[in-house]
């Protein structure tokens, strides 16, 4: 038999049916509304490579080396060709068509979804890597089949087996075949609190079909059910600008905006709430754990489409410990700069004045420098601490000690005069101290989530918000530890840590190596982000590096010599003035998009005005990269793009992104690296809120996204005055994000209880 009935496969089928076909067997044996299908086993795709021969050569041809883009490219293509211009046997093909055409009047629209075998592997973003297809109909039901089964060799799917080591010839995929839902609404259900397990069921929902809400690209409704009671306890009616729907004339799935009159209006009913919660009570009583249900609502009719245990509660385990004996009478007071990463911690100074004393630095040890440079970040993991003569909040040491949740003081003045080799001093990277001596503590000096252990970073639940809360990265080494906050996605990912880290400036390095050799790193680099994340969207932005930081490299020589670098040859202005090696970092991007990392967007960085924004875009389809197709925005970093963010709209971006560090510094005029006139630079002056809250003003007329990735993201006041002002999204540091989420939570709270009061 190629085919089986979902009425038939139960839970114990899932290594012939895949996970997918196998919960949703169970689903329809405990009486839930399930729309009717059947599986093409994952027997059936096994006969079919082996029976016609293809099997050895597809596992050789997809046995490559996955750094290799070239070589990754190739492999998808021979993969898929080999599946899919490989017949089907008659037999096979005859089945299939059979059970479809006893589904209904031989019209029926049906969704055909991949159901791989190995979709239950730890990794949770792996089973989002194969095709789904909407719509479909019997013309071609079965070469969607075959487009299903070459989705389990996309490139992303090989490069993730190989990254983790599991053999391509041990993973199958199964596919299922299942009626339309033609949905007016669905979303997502949580039949309990995802992070605390709270007999609470949250359910989102928004217009159309479910994939808006699946992935992210709308922000849906959002209702907390107390389950015991099956009270609302609080609602947030979303702005709903997209949606998905099914093209009365192709049949297709399109994405649509949301009419007028119904974007602000509530979704769900009281009886499809009530009906939601009495499905979610059921599907958890069926399974005994709390789940993950993706429903839709057509004809009046509630439909469960798919259900998953929730793996995200916390079962309290990863509690913070906080050992630290904090009597401390001050008389060791040793030094102080700005904390620039939290987190307490002792070990012998280790200075660092050339970069060959950096093998000297062990596992445990106070790195005290002038400033950290990018072929320090070995040794900088290797450190307990991390203390600077020089350098604000938002130099490198200050980032990449966050990065890696080492504890860093910065701007220190004379540290690497004051302390000493060898000396024992305690680093405390909130206050911004170093003392004399060790602290008693249990644990050497490490933050919750910094070790390798599979804790989310920070101990407590993370709530579940409207607006969403992102995380920065800059090197690419942090991204797992990023992704473990539970971030909505990366809202700013820097790419200057990864070029600078080449030790050379890009124009040298691609003299010496060649473009190739550069995309190849900015993909690498890039990609190993988008992959942490997936599908959870990742904001990379194109270089930004002022010409004082490329001067320390080789080829710096070259560049220009600068009064005031801060307000020089930067960002995009650079970029456009330098289109090849622009043009280079935007391939890199492309070449990602067509390896599967659709989570990708990309940001252009310090522009003035439109016509940058225009210039900018015209590079981007210069490579091949669709504007339309692709999310892209810009930094408003400069008040001429925030006084001109109207004519920025007006070039098609999806989203616009505050940075707060170069806002700050050019709306007071004070430099961000000069620590004479530190004391000024106040990201929450009047003026720098005024200027911001007008720009998300114009955007939200516009429909466009608002964002914020400056420092000032992590700082509950801006978060605070952001929320209120309706930003879409919050991207803060790793460390503070779970601050970040409770601060949104709370604001959010507040606002609806002041709507009811
Ligand atoms: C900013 O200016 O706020 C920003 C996020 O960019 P960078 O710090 O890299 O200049
Ligand atoms: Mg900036």
């Amino acid at each position: 038999m190629a085919v089986a009935w979902l009425e038939d496969v139960r839970s114990t089928d899932l290594g012939t049916v895949g996970g997918k076909a196998a919960s949703l067997g169970e689903l329809t044996e405990a009486g839930l509304p399930v729309p009717p299908g059947f599986v093409v086993t994952a027997g059936t795709y096994r006969t079919f490579i082996e029976e016609a021969g293809i099997d050895e050569e597809l596992f050789s041809a997809v046995d490559v080396d996955s750094e290799d883009s070239e070589a990754l490219e190739a492999a998808h293509e021979r993969a898929h060709e080999l599946i899919v211009e490989t017949e089907v046997p008659e037999d096979v093909r005859a089945e299939i068509v059979e059970a479809y055409r006893s589904m209904g009047d031989g019209e029926t629209f049906v969704a055909v979804r991949s159901s791989a075998t190995a979709e239950d592997l730890p990794d949770a973003s792996f089973a989002g890597q194969q095709e789904t297809f909407l719509n479909v109909t019997e013309d071609d039901l079965v070469d969607r089949v075959q487009e299903c089964w070459a989705s389990l060799f996309s490139q992303r799917a090989i490069y993730y087996r190989n990254q983790k080591g599991f053999p391509h010839d041990e993973v199958d995929i199964a596919v299922v075949v299942q009626t339309m839902v033609d949905a007016e609404k669905s979303g997502v259900m949580f039949t309990s609190h995802p992070s605390t397990g709270d007999p609470r069921i949250i359910i989102e929902a928004a217009w159309g079909l479910g994939e808006a809400v699946v992935s992210g690209a709308v922000s849906p409704d959002n209702y907390v059910v107390d389950r015991t009671t099956g009270e609302v306890e609080t609602m947030t009616v979303a702005t709903k600008k997209l949606m998905h729907v099914k093209d009365d004339e192709t049949g297709e799935t399109v994405e649509r905006e949301v009419p007028e009159d119904k974007r602000d209006q509530q979704v769900l009913t009281q009886a499809e709430i009530d009906r939601l919660i009495e499905l979610g009570k059921k599907v958890e009583d069926h399974y005994g754990e709390p789940q993950d249900v993706e429903w839709a609502v057509a004809g009046g009719e509630v439909y469960m489409l798919q259900s998953r245990p929730i793996t995200t509660i916390d079962d309290g385990a990863t509690e913070a410990e906080d050992d630290v004996d904090e009597s401390d009478d001050g008389d060791d007071h040793l030094l102080s700069g700005l904390g620039a990463s939290p987190g307490i911690a002792s070990g012998a100074v280790r200075i660092v004045t050339k970069l060959d004393h950096l093998d000297q630095v062990s596992e445990g040890d106070v790195i005290v420098t002038e400033m950290t440079m990018p072929d320090m970040v070995p040794a900088m993991k290797r450190a307990a601490a991390i203390v600077t003569d020089e350098g604000g909040m938002t130099s490198h040491a200050a980032i990449v000690s966050r990065e890696l949740g080492v504890p860093a003081v910065v701007g220190c003045g004379g540290a690497t005069r004051t302390l000493e080799d060898g000396q024992i001093v305690t680093v405390d990277g909130e206050m911004g101290t170093v003392r004399e001596g060790a602290v008693a503590t249990d644990e050497p000096a490490v933050e919750p989530g910094t070790d390798d252990d599979d804790a989310p970073v920070g101990s407590r639940p993370k709530p579940i918000t409207a607006t969403e809360v992102k995380v920065n990265v800059s090197i690419p080494d942090a991204a797992e530890r990023a992704a473990k906050t539970g971030a909505d996605g990366v809202g700013l990912l820097r790419i200057e840590h990864l070029v600078l880290s080449l030790g050379k400036t890009p124009e040298r390095y691609i003299a010496d190596e060649g473009s190739e050799a550069y995309v190849k790193e900015l993909m690498s680099g890039v990609r190993t982000v988008a992959e942490a994340f997936y599908p959870r969207p990742v904001r990379v932005r194109t270089l930004d590096a002022p010409t004082d930081e490329f001067r320390q490299l080789e080829g710096g020589e070259d560049e220009p010599d600068e009064h005031n670098p801060m307000l020089g040859y930067r960002g995009i202005r650079r970029s456009l003035d330098r289109p090849e090696v622009f043009e280079h970092e935007l391939e890199a991007f492309k070449r990602l998009y067509e390896q599967g990392y659709e989570n990708l967007e990309i940001m252009f960085p310090l522009v003035t005005d439109g016509s940058d924004v225009a210039a900018a875009r015209e590079h981007m389809e210069a490579v091949g990269i669709d504007p339309q197709k692709r999310d892209w925005g810009v930094m408003i970093e400069t008040p001429a793009s925030a006084m001109g963010v109207e004519d920025i709209v007006d070039e098609g971006v999806d989203f616009v992104s505050f940075g707060t560090n170069d806002l700050t510094q050019y709306v007071l005029a004070v430099d961000r690296n000069n620590e004479h006139v530190s004391d000024r630079f106040d990201e929450l002056h009047p003026a720098v809120l005024d200027i911001m809250g007008d720009t998300i003003d114009a955007c939200r007329a516009a429909g466009v996204d608002t964002s914020i990735c400056g420092q000032a993201g992590s700082h509950p006041k801006m978060v605070d005055f952001l929320v209120r002002k309706g930003i879409t999204s919050i991207s803060a540091n790793i460390d503070a994000v779970a601050d970040v989420f409770e601060e949104v939570d709370r604001v959010e709270s507040r606002l609806i209880l002041d709507s009811v009061r």
